[in-house]
């Protein structure tokens, strides 16, 4: 390793002066950062490293201290119903981190409440986690020396070599990299020192690079352009594709929802039915195909209620959402784990993907819910 034994001390260093010190999940019952070696409640770090996977910090606090009001104990989690678990994720995106919390929580359950493992083979048989967030908790709860990698890490790591290759082409060595840095008397304190320097100093677009603490050993600093790195993949074009959604009403005023099934993104969450439309197809006629292949049910489709686009990491969608009315056939769930008629004001009852929101807004928006009648 080309770094002097001073990164880990001055890193430390920083961190007590400058760190982020009143994280709720990683203080003492005193609400004071724990000693060396004292361990912390394994569970609400487990969440917490969970809902950070794809979230930034000030976005999950509330929801943590919410899920941590409802679900406070392992026990409590692992008893609880799939769909009360996604109501309470409901707002955090990527629904299969909540599904994969909550099936980890009855796993060690069955295994033996009062075990918590300690080697990172355990933590990486649970679901959703993989060997950062594992090496997270480990630390974070029990001040054990394994190192971590997640999105911060990486651009500090890969700026501290000025690595001409993207992260994920070096991935190996970043992590051979924080293994080597981590000091193994205070793992806990050196993989939230290197976090905390990531999320405040160390961040993508603006480096606060004279404050750093590892500034005199910075590759990426001393060739004068650090936010050149870490090295980008080529930019490529997302694919796009246009969503027909129907929102269904009968003659009794309900509204038509399906839960989707447990695979994928929004794996078990609820939504208004429809589908991708084909090239040349009228988005009417995409509508009434995908409702009678995915449902069975005919239906006469309506004005337009809202167009919305929303993009995916991997993909960009616009979802032209046209109200319908129920002709005939009983809905089957063909495509989806089951299908209901609702009343409109009960769809805050089910847990949505975020687009489906201003959906349900605008249902509401052009219904009279107190008369019964709806606006197709
Ligand atoms: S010197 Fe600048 S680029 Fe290098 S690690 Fe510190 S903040 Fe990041």
């Amino acid at each position: 390793m080309p770094f002097d034994q001073s990164l880990s001390p001055a890193l430390l260093n920083w961190w007590q002066a400058h760190g982020r010190h009143d994280i709720p999940w990683k203080l003492s019952s005193q609400g004071v950062l724990p000693e060396s070696g004292e361990e912390l409640n394994p569970y609400s770090i487990w969440v917490a490293e969970v809902m950070l996977q794809q979230t930034q910090l000030q976005v999950v606090l509330p929801y943590w201290q919410r899920w941590m009001e409802r679900f406070p104990m392992l026990q409590s989690l692992a008893a609880a119903d799939e769909q009360e678990v996604l109501l309470v994720w409901q707002g955090l995106g990527y629904y299969s981190r909540a599904r994969r919390l909550h099936q980890g929580a009855q796993q060690l359950v069955e295994r033996d409440d009062s075990f918590w493992p300690r080697d990172l083979e355990s933590w990486l048989a649970l679901p959703g986690i993989g060997p950062s967030t594992a090496g997270s908790i480990l630390s974070s709860a029990f001040d054990l020396p394994f190192p971590i990698l997640d999105g911060n890490v990486k651009r500090v790591l890969s700026r501290l070599i000025a690595s001409p290759q993207p992260p994920a082409r070096i991935t190996k060595a970043l992590w051979q990299l924080s293994s080597e840095l981590l000091d193994s008397e205070q793992p806990r304190s050196f993989n939230q020192a290197l976090m905390d320097l990531g999320a405040t100093v160390c961040t993508p677009k603006s480096p606060s690079c004279p404050q750093c603490p590892w500034s005199d050993q910075c590759a990426a600093y001393a060739s004068g352009d650090p936010v050149a790195y870490p090295v980008k993949e080529a930019p490529r074009e997302l694919p796009f594709q246009v969503i027909g959604v129907g929102v269904v009403l009968n003659d009794a005023g309900e509204v038509l929802i399906d839960q989707r099934l447990n695979e994928g993104l929004l794996g078990g969450l609820w939504e208004f039915p429809g589908g991708k439309q084909e090239p040349g197809e009228a988005i009417e006629v995409t509508i009434c195909r995908e409702l009678q292949e995915e449902l069975a049910i005919e239906v006469q489709v309506g004005e337009e209620l809202i167009s919305l686009d929303h993009a995916y990491s991997h993909k960009r969608l616009r979802f032209v959402v046209h109200l319908c009315q129920w002709r005939t056939g009983e809905p089957q769930p063909l495509a989806s784990q089951q299908v209901r008629w609702v009343k409109p004001q009960q769809l805050s009852d089910f847990p949505f993907p975020a687009a489906n929101a201003r959906i349900i807004a605008a249902l509401l928006a052009r219904l009279h819910p107190e008369e019964g009648t709806d606006a197709a």
